[in-house]
């Protein structure tokens, strides 16, 4: 099958530090596919590598290629706005924007000024029902999402992303900093979602792994071989 990302043999530094080497594999559509290693073996990098936020904050140095929908996404002429749109992103940390729940939602629609379809009213309601969100939030559209809990706010923060429909969502241990009731409501979200979208998501939990993905990319546990792919295949239940 034509799959959503296809990354080739990369490698990724920042300055002189390597971060990821020689990873090659694809990311197939409309399926979960985990990532999973100790920590600081590359997995976050690696996954904010496939929509280019890995070279945000530092300088960084990029071999190989990821192509998405084979267009290679490290191509200059790349529109990165339209990147991060089709491959939406959810972090660790809940991270809504201080401004209203509706507000966030029609944020990524506003900024990128493309006229909605439906109106903006739907789109919000559409990204907050497909977060699983729409009925704990649809009378309180106007306060302010710094209000909500934290499974909530991740919740939204998924909303955020959905709303400008996005064909890839990549997820960073996205329930790391929840509760065991606020993490299922996330795993059972993830279930949803891949009915029409792919999903990458970084955990440090294999039984969560096991419970959300299809396939498992495993990285090097080895200081020797830091940021390497050590094993990926479909995920073992
Ligand atoms: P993981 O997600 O597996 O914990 P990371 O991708 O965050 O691993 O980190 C991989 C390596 O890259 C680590 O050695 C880390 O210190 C380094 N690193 C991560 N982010 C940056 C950055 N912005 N600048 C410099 N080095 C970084
Ligand atoms: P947008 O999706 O923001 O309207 P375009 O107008 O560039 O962006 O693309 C129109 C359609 O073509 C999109 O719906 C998208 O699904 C598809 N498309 C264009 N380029 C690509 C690409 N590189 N990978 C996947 N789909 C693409």
């Amino acid at each position: 099958d034509n799959p959503a990302l296809s990354v080739k043999n990369l490698s990724f530094y920042y300055g002189s530090q390597k971060a990821v080497e020689g990873i090659s594999m694809d990311i197939h559509q409309e399926q979960v596919t985990a990532i999973i290693g100790p920590s600081g073996c590359g997995k976050s990098t690696f996954l904010k590598a496939l929509n280019r936020i890995s070279e945000l904050e530092t300088k960084v140095r990029v071999d190989g290629t990821i192509e998405f929908f084979g267009q290679n996404i490290y191509s200059p002429r790349v529109n990165l706005n339209r990147l991060r749109r089709k491959i939406g992103m959810v972090f660790q940390k809940p991270n809504p924007f201080p401004m209203s729940i509706y507000d966030n939602v029609a944020y990524g629609v506003r900024v990128f000024g493309r006229p909605p379809r439906a109106s903006l009213d739907e789109v919000v309601e559409a990204a907050l029902r497909g977060a699983a969100l729409w009925d704990e939030v649809k009378d309180n559209l106007g306060k302010s999402a710094l209000g909500l809990s934290g499974g909530q706010q991740q919740r939204l923060c998924i909303a955020r992303a959905l709303a400008v429909k996005p064909k890839v969502l990549l997820m960073d241990e996205p329930c790391s900093a929840l509760d065991p009731i606020a993490t299922m409501k996330i795993e059972e979200l993830i279930d949803t979602l891949r009915q029409e979208l792919t999903i990458v998501i970084v955990t440090h939990n294999m039984q969560q792994a096991s419970r959300v993905s299809n396939y498992t990319a495993f990285f090097s546990t080895d200081e020797s071989r830091i940021g390497q792919l050590v094993e990926f295949g479909p995920t073992s239940q």
